[in-house]
């Protein structure tokens, strides 16, 4: 679209004050008055994107259906928008870097001097502005990593000073800063917001709104003060308390006025009230729940849920449709041994073996499948899970003595896991796995089915190594069988073990799928089925 509105989203005064979530909100709450509205995350950071980084960094890596291994913010972009986000919609600077040495490589500067501006700053522009040459959007949302003040963060900044300057009225700057509340003196402090303020001001930027997050409501005179000490008008500066779910940000947002003032600032009309209708109604029965239900996740960054973040938002999700309150118990899986399985899973009425990668925790999540599938309980293993879920009933019901995969045993003498022939001699670890959005056929009569209501569907994966069809034949003589297979390639992408209560085995990643408006089936079937086994 020619006149395509682009909205920056700055931060100042520390990270993880929730940009993600500010920009999903508002991105919703245009979308709810109907325009078309796409999120764009710019990491800062030299990886060329965040695949090759350890869950400990950055939390969870998100996946597109494009194959795009990205922020985890994209996730939350895709539940708030209900629409699939691309490789466009994340960029670091590796890859801004990356497409410039390239381009010198073959010669196209013409032998002038690379330099950071012009020559990263306009690409990280082209990068911003490609979304809207799509010709889909109305509005583009570019969330900028990091803080204000970053040395990594400065050439975005500018960017952003030049793309004002060139699309006046048509963009806008958002800055999101902090609020502390000094409790022995009762007060909350603008000062900090002052200085991040005055901190864009001195790369040239002028922000337009200021989203001020707060412990406490903010007084009249911290909103005139911050105003009048920022040159933002009265009603652009925005409170974001905080809240119990991500989820009512969107409704707090509206009742501030963000998405009055954005459209606003942009020139845009408001066109109508925001339709929030599916919106209220999850909300009213997330915060409404009639029962409550334990579910087991077993995984080895327990200690920092951000590695699951999907995962557990998809629960939020399939409780939420269940009026179900899915209270996660995080195992960590080095933590699991025999003698203490019994206690580690005490009221749990479900168990998911979450993705993974590497040897470490390998052995508790194995004890795990077989803790759920000697004692019936409802049992859901993700990619790496669902391998385990493989490898134990090998070794512990087909009796095939030392199986594995041959990510973590490359001699096994029944490797039931293994790698794909066009996986073997890669040597880049960087977006080679099988990523992306890969066709699945569904087997009558089959959970999945039940789940999917459809015999095919589109799923999302991020994984190198596969069932080895070798051994069939003799899983499904034992019990347990294929129900969900790629049909151009035979792999084996859904088990199930129909004796069972509930046992379901995915290859790919649901989670990367649950939306608000679209809660995942297979977790809204895991919950239904932990709620029963519980009763
Ligand atoms: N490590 C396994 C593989 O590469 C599983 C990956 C995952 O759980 N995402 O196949």
């Amino acid at each position: 679209m020619a006149d395509t509105r682009y909205i920056f989203v700055t931060g100042g005064v520390t990270s993880s004050l929730g940009k993600g979530i500010i920009s999903a909100s508002l991105a919703k709450l245009l979308q709810a008055r109907g325009y078309n509205v796409t999120i764009q995350k710019l990491d800062p950071y030299l990886n060329v994107d965040p695949g090759t980084l350890n869950p400990y960094e950055h939390g969870e890596c998100f996946v597109t259906d494009d194959g795009a291994e990205t922020d985890l913010d994209l996730g939350h972009y895709e539940r708030f928008l209900n629409n699939p986000t691309s490789q466009a919609n994340n960029v670091t600077t590796g890859r801004i870097y990356q497409s410039i040495i390239d381009k010198e490589r073959r010669g196209d500067f013409l032998g002038k001097t690379v330099q950071v501006i012009p020559h990263i700053t306009d690409e990280i522009k082209r990068r911003i502005m490609l979304l809207g040459k799509k010709g889909k959007y109305d509005v583009v949302i570019t969330e900028i990593g990091g803080t204000v003040g970053d040395i990594e963060s400065l050439p975005y900044i500018e960017a952003v000073r030049q793309l004002k300057w060139e699309l006046g009225r048509r963009s806008m700057v958002i800055h999101l800063t902090l609020v502390p509340y000094l409790a022995a003196s009762q007060e909350l402090k603008t000062k900090p917001t002052q200085h991040s303020v005055k901190m864009l001001l001195e790369a040239g930027v002028q922000p337009d709104v200021l989203v001020l997050r707060s412990e406490h409501s903010l007084t009249d005179d911290v909103r005139r003060k911050v105003a009048l000490f920022c040159n933002v008008d009265l009603d652009a500066v925005i409170e974001s308390i905080d809240v119990k779910t991500i989820y009512q940000v969107p409704i707090k947002m509206k009742d501030e006025g963000l998405d009055k003032i954005a459209l606003h600032k942009l020139n845009l009309e408001p066109r109508k009230e925001p339709e929030l209708k599916a919106w209220r109604s999850f909300l009213e029965r997330l915060e409404n729940p009639t029962k409550e239900v334990k579910i087991a996740l077993v995984g080895k960054y327990v200690e920092l849920p951000d590695a699951y973040k999907s995962i557990s938002e998809s629960f939020i999700h399939a409780g939420a449709v269940n009026k179900v309150k899915v209270k996660l118990c995080w195992v960590h899986s080095e933590g699991l041994e025999a003698a203490n399985l019994a206690e580690k899973f005490e009221g749990c009425s479900g168990v998911l073996v979450a993705p993974g990668f590497g040897h470490r925790g390998i052995d508790g999540k194995l004890m795990a499948v077989k803790y759920a599938r000697e004692n019936n309980i409802p049992f859901l293993g993700i990619c790496l899970g669902m391998q385990c879920a493989v490898i134990e009933f090998a070794r512990n019901v087909l009796d095939f003595k030392g199986a594995h995969s041959t990510e973590m045993d490359r001699k096994t003498q029944y490797p039931v896991i293994a790698l794909m022939e066009d996986q073997k001699n890669i040597l880049d670890m960087g977006g080679t796995m099988r990523l992306g959005a890969y066709p699945c056929d569904i087997k009558k009569g089959s959970i999945a089915e039940k789940a999917y209501r459809k015999s095919h569907t589109m799923k999302r994966h991020r994984h190198r190594y596969e069932f080895n069809n070798k051994f069939l034949e003799d899983f499904e003589k034992a019990g347990m069988i294929a129900t969900g297979k790629n049909e151009d390639t035979d792999l084996v992408e859904i088990v199930e073990i129909p004796d069972h209560e509930w046992f379901v085995g995915v290859q790919f990643h649901p989670e990367y799928k649950s939306t608000v408006v679209n809660p995942h089936p297979i977790f809204v079937e895991f919950v239904r089925a932990a709620v029963k086994h519980a009763e």
